[in-house]
């Protein structure tokens, strides 16, 4: 193939634009993110040799060397890994296949600093060559090809790129950065990229190597030899003693691996044998993804087998409710040729499923319950990122219930945020024994709820439910530690004892005396209730309405509307506080009856959040009232 012009991709484009022109922190994160597209490859070669031998091509050790040349300007970083065909080529470096990049440009837009450590999270670093190089080239050769199949990738990394074959002996890639003239001072040092190096790519498993570099007593100062020396530790960090690791490299390791620009809240480091023997190092971030909600997201785990990259994002190894973990498994036993399939069935992996489970739950449990308000923050921040998913956990983990359930964090009529079950336990009335909750889009929908009057007035706590799954979350989870969870907005409300004698007493009477109005009631709204009844549940408003213990919630029906999934239609029940003055007008207004039941029917609806079906007959009636 001789010399051929590509256009980038729109997407690339845009990428490339942003990199040379707004990121101005952190230039030298694009060191990082080379070697570790380097040392990616050298993995890749290393599983793809598993099934073929040959691909090493005699030359089995694998390496990334980093060289400079100060006259011509430029950087080069080698790797002995698995390189690229042309196609390859063309592909990986002239589009973009993950998603995200819309959201990278919005964080950049959005970001005060410009930070480039940004770049990494969104699979786009081989442009970050661009913040120091006004050319990259890269040569390559796919192992396995044969060396005239070499390829030549040249840019300037505005809108186009060049692609030519070349001969090349050796497998693998060079990517030589010609730096810009501003740069190339700053970055063709030995010292300063040894720095660099140690900074970010220590745990790096293979050696990084440079020339060595001797004091030349004639010209008085430091030459390049021709020796080379491994300037990384090359030793796995999670393989290496917990007290030989220290604070901050367990933090930027975690950076690498999760291109979080935050530290994490917490992680965990442990050698675990029994029967199943392995290493694990997992993080708990402090901050969600932005595709934490996609549903084909996979896990944050890497999996490795004897120190070999295996895979990304090992879904097998953590429950799909703790997707938000990151880090390192390394298992002793696993077959080096494992597949996902192969994962999702092999006892070893659930027995490493369940081991990262319980750390991971320890974790949250040690930040939850700590003594020190430091942790308590962290714990509510942890909370507030990710407590949603958390939830998940109820329905689909049975093993481990009590303690998610312990974990778990609410809003309540007593508190904004922070409540636990256990919280709300302590404050229990005497003789109450049912932890009463009520479910709505959005806090202060819940605080409006006329539902909750009775409770507020004789100060007994309520759950404010507001999240999506909290209706899900109801439906796998009925008790805690004995008490059942009760929807207060569900079925006839009985505050059993409670409630004193003389109040039952007073309201059997009332009941009593408006038993013909109801009856009128009934009969009226047949259409649209499956029963009005009186209740003692309502202070300041005339009716609510209710659902029957085994009915969807109407909250939980206007999700699933909203999600475009039907829903079984059942009539709710209205209830009606026989002491309000709008309900007592009812019995002596024949001529106005038939509107006002429809309009206490219709307001009691509109208080909980639900929609009319009929607004204009809605507002006839209003206007039919106010005018007479
Ligand atoms: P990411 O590494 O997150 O996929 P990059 O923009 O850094 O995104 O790289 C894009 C792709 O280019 C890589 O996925 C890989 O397929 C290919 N690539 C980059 N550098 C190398 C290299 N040194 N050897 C082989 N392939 C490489």
């Amino acid at each position: 193939m001789t010399k051929q012009t590509h256009a980038f991709q729109a997407e690339v484009k845009q990428i490339l634009h942003l990199v040379t022109h707004s990121l101005y922190s952190n230039k030298e994160i694009f060191l990082r993110e080379l070697v570790s597209n380097a040392s990616d490859a050298c993995d890749k070669l290393r599983f793809e040799a598993l099934d073929n031998a040959a691909l090493y091509e005699d030359a089995p050790n694998l390496e990334v060397r980093v060289t400079f040349d100060v006259a011509a300007k430029t950087l080069t970083i080698r790797d002995n890994g698995v390189g690229m065909s042309a196609e390859e080529a063309a592909s990986h470096l002239g589009t973009i296949a993950k998603s995200g990049t819309r959201e990278f440009m919005a964080r950049l837009e959005g970001e005060q600093k410009k930070d480039a450590n940004l770049i990494g999270q969104f699979g786009v670093g081989f442009y970050s060559g661009f913040i120091v190089a006004d050319r990259i080239t890269v040569e390559t050769r796919r192992a396995g090809l044969p060396p005239e199949q070499g390829v030549r990738w040249s840019s300037e990394g505005t809108g186009e790129y060049e692609l030519e074959t070349i001969t090349r002996a050796e497998r693998g890639t060079d990517v030589i950065l010609h730096l810009r003239d501003d740069e190339a001072d700053e970055f063709l040092k030995t010292w300063r990229l040894k720095s660099i190096v140690g900074k970010y790519s220590d745990h790096i498993s293979l050696p990084i190597l440079m020339r060595k570099e001797q004091w030349d007593a004639e010209k008085s100062q430091q030459v390049l030899t021709d020796e080379w020396e491994t300037v990384n530790k090359a030793a796995a960090l999670w393989a290496r003693p917990k007290s030989e690791v220290t604070d901050a490299q367990y933090q930027e390791f975690y950076k690498q691996i999760s291109y979080d620009s935050e530290p994490p809240l917490a992680y965990t480091h442990n050698r675990v044998e029994g029967r199943s023997e392995y290493t694990q190092l997992l993080y708990i971030p402090a901050k969600a993804p932005f595709d934490l909600w996609n549903r084909d997201k996979r896990g944050g785990v890497k999996l490795y087998v004897k120190r070999v990259f295996i895979m990304d994002d090992a879904e097998a190894l953590m429950p799909v409710y703790l997707r938000f973990v990151k880090g390192v498994i390394d298992s002793a036993d696993l077959p080096l040729n494992v597949s996902r399939e192969l994962l999702q069935e092999s006892r070893d992996v659930k027995a490493i499923r369940e081991g990262c489970t319980k750390r991971v739950l320890g974790m949250l449990e040690s930040l939850a319950d700590s003594e020190s308000a430091d942790d308590k923050t962290k714990y509510q921040t942890f909370w507030n990122e990710f407590g949603a998913v958390l939830k998940e956990g109820i329905g689909e983990d049975h093993a481990n219930r009590d303690r998610l359930a312990k974990l778990y964090r609410f809003a309540s009529t007593h508190a904004d945020e922070g409540v636990s079950f256990a919280d709300y336990v302590q404050r229990m009335k005497e003789g109450q024994d049912t932890i009463y909750v009520i479910t709505a889009d959005s806090l202060a929908a819940a605080k409006a709820s006329p539902q909750l009057e009775i409770f507020r007035k004789k100060g007994i706590e309520v759950l404010l439910l507001v999240d999506r799954v909290d209706e899900w979350m109801l439906s796998h989870l009925y008790e805690f530690e004995g008490h059942a969870l009760q929807s207060v907005a569900k079925g006839a409300v009985d505050l059993g004892k409670l409630q004193d004698e003389e109040e039952k007493k007073q309201a059997e009477a009332t009941a009593e005396a408006f038993k013909p109005t109801l009856e009128r009631l009934k009969a009226a709204l047949k259409d649209r209730a499956k029963d009005v009844r009186t209740t003692t549940r309502l202070v300041d408003s005339p009716a609510c309405i209710v659902v029957e213990d085994g009915d969807m919630s109407a909250h939980l029906a206007r999700l699933l509307k909203q999600a475009g999934q039907g829903a079984p239609s059942t009539q709710p029940i209205l209830e009606v506080n026989a002491e309000h003055a709008l309900v007592r007008r009812l019995a002596g207004d024949d001529a106005r009856f038939d509107d006002l039941a429809h309009i206490l029917f219709d307001q009691a609806l509109l208080a909980e959040g639900g929609q009319l079906d009929d607004p204009a007959a809605y507002v006839q009636r209003v206007t039919r009232l106010l005018s007479a």
